[in-house]
């Protein structure tokens, strides 16, 4: 027994974390079979406008596994970070997700429909992701004004890339892309960059809504971002809307556009077109 215990003090990881390891080397290999096999799909949800009523909706990417059911993005899209899958599985959400934007321009009751994309830091630092986004709006002949890029503030934490950042999101934006910056108020975003960015939108981030209501923190941080973004004439969405009242209090603050479960959950595409596109017929 001792003997037994005395070897464990010379394992260099301890068993936890190397069973982590494991768990992660597994979900990293079975991710890479996963996009051979076309297991993962794009789920949609809607996004409102007080004014124009459904304006689009936010793309998110869903693996359905053979033996492991649904897995979360939260588990997995950290994995495909670390391990750079998230480049072919990035590509393949922006083009599945362009191909469906070609689809709803084909019928009047959903051609003026925007779909917004997720794009992670390392997507985004490709050096040909500029020609890609083109080229798959291009291939799939879609208007880019209908097409917004959903980044984060971890994109501009590094001040050596931000000219690269400012380049890029400027050559997309000449073509009519438009920029959203999600999670709002969760990363480190100094005001001075988000003035020098060609953005268009923040992105309250749910957090912050979730208590808005019984919070007087998250209240007044949901309120200051809405006034941020009116000074920097920035459009404004926020995310994790679950109750009518969450929606009352953002629009007397001044925000007017919203996502959630309150308005609607993700779903996979022909669902979205069916409840909320056309509208139920018997
Ligand atoms: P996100 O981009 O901030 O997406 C919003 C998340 O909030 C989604 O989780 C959505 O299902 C969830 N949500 C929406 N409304 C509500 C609500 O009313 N209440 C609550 N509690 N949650 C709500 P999901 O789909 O699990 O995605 C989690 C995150 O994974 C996303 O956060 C995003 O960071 C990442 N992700 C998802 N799809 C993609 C993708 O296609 N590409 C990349 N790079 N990341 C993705
Ligand atoms: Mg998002
Ligand atoms: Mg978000
Ligand atoms: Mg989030």
């Amino acid at each position: 027994q001792a003997k037994a215990a005395g070897r464990r003090t010379w394992r260099f990881f301890d068993p936890s974390m190397q069973a982590r390891m494991q768990a992660h080397a597994a979900l990293a290999h079975a991710m890479r079979l996963g996009i051979e096999q076309q297991q993962f799909l794009l789920y949609y949800q809607a996004q409102y406008d007080d004014q124009q009523g459904l304006i689009g909706a936010e793309a998110l990417v869903r693996w359905q596994h053979p033996e492991r059911g649904m897995v979360s993005p939260a588990e997995f899209i950290p994995v495909a970070e670390n391990t750079g899958l998230i480049l072919p599985l990035g590509r393949w959400i922006l083009d599945a997700a362009c191909a469906e934007l070609a689809r709803w321009q084909q019928h009047p009751e959903s051609a003026s429909l925007s779909v917004a994309v997720n794009i992670s830091v390392l997507q985004f630092r490709q050096p040909e992701f500029v020609d890609e986004v083109l080229a798959c709006l291009a291939r799939h002949q879609v208007s880019p004004q209908q097409l917004k890029l959903e980044i984060t503030e971890s994109l501009l934490l590094n001040d050596d890339e931000m000219q690269d950042t400012i380049n890029k999101m400027t050559e997309l934006q000449q073509v009519g892309i438009r920029f959203a910056l999600d999670d709002f108020g969760t990363g480190y975003s100094s005001l001075s960059y988000l003035k020098k960015l060609p953005l268009d939108q923040l992105k309250i981030d749910q957090s912050f809504v979730r208590d808005m209501l019984t919070d007087p923190h998250d209240r007044d941080i949901s309120r200051t971002i809405i006034s941020l973004a009116q000074t920097l004439e920035l459009s404004v969405i926020a995310e994790g809307v679950e109750q009518l009242e969450q929606k009352e209090q953002l629009a007397l603050f001044g925000c007017h556009a919203y996502q959630g479960y309150y308005f609607g959950r993700p779903m996979p595409a022909t669902d979205f077109v069916q409840a909320l596109i056309q509208p139920p017929t018997r």
